[in-house]
């Protein structure tokens, strides 16, 4: 229980109507004496986010794509009169930043998400952060903002809010890993859909069969780097970043049942895990309410059920995203937002149909060998490697386009 002191937090949720979004709402829907949504943000949903107002009431309401903000204009004053609408990149960091703000959730997905969640960061706040690819991006400018500001990052993404969870209270509490007895830690991947497939089969997959993750229901961006395991890439890094520890220290282990979320493996042989149903409230609740704990709406763990935990090694020969994220993350400089950039490229031009999905770790690896990678020294400079990339990767895309046929 909480004191009647103790004031309700105002959240922002960046990204409201996205797969981590629609939790958070039902979370926060669950705690009314905790929490209140104080804006909401969307791409272009108009009908999705006119729904969430219409339930949350929040202050302000942002679409991000500005074509569809008259579409929004009328629906919205109809459903939650009180609710102010802003549109645009500048809408976004205004919620992010609004001094009302206690919370942000970050769920925007991909670079997009990028100078939100950094407003959120510089105005101090205490972010969840789902949006990994801003770490993987601005990596050490991101942890820099964090210190100079205070703000709170706490991480949304499954493994790393169970790595968190692992961890010493001091550490929690931004002590640094260094001095706590910790050797590594333990990333678990459930290793996607083609976790057995050959490479072969794998060339005529098709965005359906990708986007159907066994364990998870997720958007489709982060649906495919799953499948690829490039999504396990990008979480080293983001470990990396937020634990402060080199890539050497992180294994990654496929774990099929999904129910193991990570480990911390200390240097007394203690290996701790965090363990649950796969589904997202967990860790959201987890952000929401730390150090407390709420409930999320998640059925309790039957382990007698679930029977049998399965661990085995990734090959990294049929999965070539996790040798070249480890491969940017020990390089460093903009290596990441490169490997990021070129990813996001390839993933979006796989969902249209234009390359196999095999072609994906093809065009980052020809991207990441391409590349200048110096260290950006701006979120400017992170947004230069960005385009680069960006445009690399279409140039490779027209190249291999002949061959892929
Ligand atoms: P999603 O595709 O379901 O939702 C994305 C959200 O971002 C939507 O609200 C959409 O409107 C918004 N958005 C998309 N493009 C935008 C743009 N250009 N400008 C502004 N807003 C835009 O994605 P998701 O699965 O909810 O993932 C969100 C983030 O959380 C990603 O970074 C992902 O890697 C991370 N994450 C997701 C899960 C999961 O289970 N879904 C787990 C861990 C981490
Ligand atoms: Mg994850």
């Amino acid at each position: 229980m909480i004191s009647v002191s103790e004031a309700i937090r105002q959240i922002s949720v960046l990204g409201a109507t996205g797969s981590i979004g629609c939790s958070t709402l039902d979370v926060i829907g669950r705690h009314p004496d905790r929490f209140s949504v104080y804006a909401l943000s969307a791409n272009n949903r108009v009908d999705a986010l006119v729904e969430q107002c219409r339930v949350y009431q929040p202050a302000y309401a942002v679409i991000a794509d500005e074509d569809y903000a008259d579409n929004l204009s009328d629906k919205l004053a109809a459903a939650s009169p009180n609710t102010t609408l802003l549109t645009g990149p500048s809408g976004l960091e205004q919620i992010a930043s609004d001094p009302n703000v206690d919370v942000v959730m970050a769920a925007i997905v991909g670079a997009a998400g990028l100078d939100s969640t950094m407003a959120a960061v510089h105005a101090g706040k205490t972010v969840l952060l789902a949006n990994k690819e801003a770490l993987v991006m601005a990596g050490a400018l991101f942890m820099q903002a964090v210190e100079i500001s205070g703000a709170t990052v706490l991480p949304i993404d499954s493994e790393h809010n169970a790595i968190f969870q692992c961890l010493p209270e001091v550490v929690q509490n931004g002590g640094k890993i260094g001095s706590h007895g910790i050797r590594k830690i333990i990333l678990t991947a459930s290793g996607g859909p083609f976790r057995d497939w050959s490479l072969a089969d794998m060339r005529s997959v098709t965005p359906e069969q990708a986007c159907a993750h066994p364990n998870w229901s997720m958007g489709r961006k982060i649906s495919v780097d799953s499948a690829t395991l490039m999504n396990k890439g990008l979480e080293l890094i983001e470990a990396c970043r937020l634990f402060t520890v080199g890539p050497e220290q992180i294994e990654i282990v496929i774990h099929p049942q999904s129910v193991v979320h990570s480990m911390v493996d200390y240097d007394d042989g203690s290996v701790l895990a965090q363990m649950g149903n796969p589904d997202m409230r967990t860790p959201i609740a987890y952000g929401l309410a730390w150090p407390q704990r709420i409930d999320s709406g998640v059925t309790a763990l039957d382990l007698v059920t679930t029977g049998a935990l399965e661990f085995e090694a990734p090959d990294i020969q049929r999965f070539p995203s996790l040798r070249l994220a480890r491969s940017a993350a020990e390089a460093g400089g903009g290596a990441s937002a490169v490997l990021n950039a070129a990813n996001e490229e390839a993933v979006a031009s796989f969902l249209r149909g234009d390359i196999p999905f095999t072609g994906i770790a093809e065009l980052v690896e020809s991207v990441l060998e391409a590349a200048p990678a110096a260290e950006p020294l701006t979120l400017n400079d992170v947004k230069e490697v960005d385009g680069l990339a960006r445009d690399l990767a279409r140039e490779f895309m027209i190249q291999k386009n002949c061959r892929w046929g």
